[in-house]
Formats: C-alpha cells, structure tokens, sequence
C-alpha cells in the first residue's frame, strides 16, 4: 500500500471497456478504448462492429421518437339511437306518418309523428296499452289505445 498520488484507480485507460456512441451501429455500446489522449478517451474500437473510430460521449437513454399513433376508433357516426333510428325510418319509408295521440293505436313497426319528439318508429309494443317509439334522439315509451 506505498502508492502516494493514485489518482488512475478510477481513470479510464487503454484496453478497458467504456460505453460510447458507435458510429457505425449508431447506438450506445460497450467498447474498447484504444487511445487516450490525456485523460479522455481518443479512440474506441466498438465491441459490436469492431469498428475502431473517435470516441463519443454515449447519448445516454435514447428513445426513439415515440409515434403515438392516436388511432380513434371507427367512430361511431352517430348515437346508437339516432344511427337506430336513422335505420328504421328508411326501412319504413313507405309506411304513412300517422300523428301519435294517446287515443291512437299503433302496431309494431308503425310511423308516428310526436309533437314533441318528432317523428318516430314504433320498436315494441310493452303492456296492452304502451309502444316504445324509437325518436331521432330518444327511445320513448308512449301510450297508446287509450279510452278517454
Ligand atoms: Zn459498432
């Protein structure tokens, strides 16, 4: 233990290994230093490639260019109800509009115009005296076959 003055323990010298930027592979690798000049490394030999060229400082964690691909998903190109609607009303193009009233009756498949909610197609018939109309924007339930 007579050595005053180490200060290489932790230097870098020729023929150890040190990570550099290989130009070649153009990534971070282990290489073997062949030159130093003073105390910086001058020439590598990759490890890799075995390729010698002037050291370069490694770039660290490189991580490549992250596309994030935001790929919507098909979009739905309207509500459920509306895209239902939209079905239904051209499949019952033909059938006449009959204005919905309470007193009215109505079968499945039948085409009402609601003050309120417009035109619609009767989807289900629920209890003896209920339809569910489907609306351009709502299902709802209407009555139907009253007796006032
Ligand atoms: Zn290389």
């Amino acid at each position: 233990m007579a050595r005053p003055k180490n200060t290489s323990t932790a230097s870098t010298e020729v023929a150890q290994e040190a990570l550099s930027y290989c130009t070649s592979c153009k990534m971070d690798l282990n290489h073997v230093i062949v030159a130093m000049k003073g105390d910086r490394i001058a020439k590598v030999q990759c490890l890799t490639c075995k390729k010698e060229h002037v050291y370069r400082a490694p770039k660290g964690v490189t991580t490549p260019p992250v596309k994030k691909s935001k790929k919507k998903e098909a979009e739905s190109p309207a509500t459920s109800v509306e895209a239902e609607w939209q079905k239904l009303m051209t499949a019952h193009k033909d059938t006449p509009i009959k204005a919905y009233s309470m007193k009215g009756q109505f079968g499945l498949g039948d085409r009402l115009k609601h003050p309120t909610f417009g035109e619609g197609i009767v989807g289900k018939l629920i209890y003896p005296n209920k339809l569910e109309v489907i609306f351009q924007t709502d299902i709802k339930v209407l009555i139907h076959g009253g007796t006032a």
